[in-house]
């Protein structure tokens, strides 16, 4: 838990390290203030800041406000609660907009050395003289500006007289090369736009290719991770660190492959475009697969942890099973939580030998993997609550549960028999008749006796009705495997529960004996009302 795995990353480190290149490791977690974090962003944060921990290095948080929207505090907020919940804390944190002075005057030292130019073709043209994969680009008209020249214009655009995609500035590489990227790449646009930090003070912004490495060299990063999509625009960024030249050592950037999870659809875009249509609760709704609605989901930060560190960190795209995740979440939860007896789809059992208004106390234990959980009272009495999957009027093979005839242990308490079914006039099951034997009380002798089912059971005197929110995924795949919004992702149950149940607080989790794990809704439970959001099943069909 501690020590995370070692990866290719890591390998790169080692060697970087042993030749003297960095004194330590100094990495960053850079994320658009735009929207609220996902899990696929915990991959970067834990990758980012357990390298950091893993050598004894820092790491930053750092904003990437790059472009000129409106600050929004929410999603800031809301990146700090997250990369904190997860278990980290930056060294640092810098917003990227806070180097706007020393990027531009970078800009303006590659123009002075014949290294950039402020080019006016539309954006049209300049896709056009772009060029393709397989044939080189054209250089545009004002390729050949002076450096004297393209100074007075980028002055000029500085100071307004441009109109947004009138003019940018390019930086002078190759337009032959066979990477598009160095095909004169944009280095800085116009965009009359009001900045959350710099106000209306610049009308020219740096494109990311540009920014990115004299952030993370002015911040002194060792380690620069980023995902897979940037792996072609490596060459730029090593050639803007070298150009602009006075970052000792530089900044090395490594890509990994992003995390993708079956039926899990990542964008911040698609994901806003949920909450601002009302399609979710919002940004936390437990469905979503937003750190924060992980967190209400009932996920644990240990639980993420070791998911990330599990799957480890790929040079290639790939797709990591949903099931994975829940696995991870179950194997955290097993030795944490205690149970509680909850049933669902109720049947009602009437004990006919139970003497009438008598209650009395059973011990049952709260997890049996960890001891130190302790036990607990529940209450007995003539008339219970069990679950609806525990009865069969008529069994299947191998049906070892509650049906006409069979004896049960009821876990905790004593051995029952059901001896009628006596129904509504729909047909219905109004309840079940049935005796116990006084001998099998468990923890006695009498109940160590051999039967073939156990099942679990609510006083009904003393039940507390709960709500449950069980969940699908989100997103499914339709025919073609492309993901589509999942139709019937919460569905909305309730059960009765034992009575310690009614003094549960928003964000407890137990395992509902037999069923799976729960959370008390950090949103929906009040003193009078709990309701209750599935976290995972108990069992899954997902082999390691
Ligand atoms: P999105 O497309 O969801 O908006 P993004 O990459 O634009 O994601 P940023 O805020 O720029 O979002 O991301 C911050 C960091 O998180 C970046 O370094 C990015 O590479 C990383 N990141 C984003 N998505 C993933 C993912 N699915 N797996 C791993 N890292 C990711
Ligand atoms: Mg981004
Ligand atoms: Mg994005």
């Amino acid at each position: 838990e501690t020590t995370m795995r070692s990866n290719f990353i890591h390998n790169m480190i080692d060697e970087d390290l042993a030749e003297g290149k960095y004194q330590e490791v100094y990495t960053r977690f850079p994320p658009e203030p735009n929207g609220y974090l996902h899990i696929g962003h915990a991959k970067s944060i834990c990758l980012n800041f357990g390298t950091a921990k893993k050598y004894g290095g820092k790491c930053n948080l750092r904003y990437d406000d790059t472009n000129p929207v409106k600050e929004d505090m929410e999603y800031v907020n809301s990146i700090e609660e997250d990369v904190r919940w997860l278990g980290f804390e930056w060294d640092e944190k810098r917003w990227a907009s806070d180097y706007f002075d020393t990027m531009y005057d970078a800009a303006v030292q590659l123009i002075k050395k014949g290294k950039a130019y402020v080019c006016e073709l539309t954006a049209e043209q300049m896709k056009e003289y772009r060029g393709t994969l397989t044939e080189p680009g054209k250089e545009s008209p004002y390729r050949n500006r002076t450096a004297q020249e393209n100074l007075a214009l980028f002055e000029d655009m500085r100071a307004g007289k441009y109109g947004d995609g009138e003019a940018v500035l390019r930086a002078k590489i190759d337009m032959s090369s066979p990477n598009i990227n160095m095909r004169d790449p944009i280095i800085y646009r116009v965009a009359h736009a009001t900045h959350h930090n710099t106000g209306d003070k610049w009308c020219i912004y740096p494109m990311y290719d540009f920014a990115h490495p004299i952030e993370d060299a002015i911040e002194g990063i060792s380690h620069s991770i980023c995902t897979l999509e940037f792996e072609d625009h490596r060459p730029l960024y090593d050639w803007v660190l070298n150009e602009v030249g006075f970052w000792n050592p530089q900044p090395r950037q490594i890509e990994f492959a992003r995390l993708n999870i079956t039926n899990m659809l990542m964008s911040k875009r698609y994901l806003k475009k949920l909450v601002d249509e009302g399609t979710v609760s919002g940004w936390d709704d437990p469905r979503m697969p937003t750190i924060a609605g992980i967190r209400r989901r009932g996920y644990t930060p240990e639980a993420i942890r070791s998911f990330c560190d599990d799957i480890g960190v790929a040079k290639s795209n790939s797709t990591v099973d949903f099931a994975q995740l829940e696995t991870s979440v179950r194997d955290d939860l097993q030795f944490k939580v205690a149970a509680r007896n909850v049933v669902m789809n109720p049947i009602k059992v009437v004990i006919t030998n139970y003497p009438e208004g008598q209650i009395e106390t059973c011990e049952v234990e709260n997890n049996r993997n960890v001891p130190e959980l302790g036990e607990r009272e529940i209450p007995f009495g003539r008339e219970l609550w069990i679950d609806g999957d525990d009865f069969m009027e008529v069994p299947v093979k191998k049906y070892f549960r509650l049906f006409p005839g069979n004896e049960v242990r009821l876990k905790g308490g004593y051995f029952i028999t059901c001896n009628e079914v006596v129904k509504n006039e729909d047909g219905s099951i109004k309840e079940l008749l049935c005796t116990y034997d006084p001998e099998t009380k468990s923890g006695t002798e009498g109940g160590n006796r051999k039967v073939k089912g156990t099942i679990h059971f609510v006083e009904a005197s003393t039940a507390v009705k709960i709500k449950i929110r069980e969940y699908q995924t989100l997103m499914i795949e339709d025919e073609e495997g492309n993901l589509e919004l999942n139709p019937d992702s919460l569905h909305e149950t309730w059960g009765y529960a034992e009575p310690s149940v009614s003094d549960v607080k928003a964000g407890e989790r137990f395992q509902f004996f037999r069923k799976g794990y729960y959370i008390a809704d950090s949103e929906l439970t009040t003193d009078d009302e709990k309701v209750f959001n599935s976290i995972v099943s108990l069992k899954s069909s997902w082999k390691k």
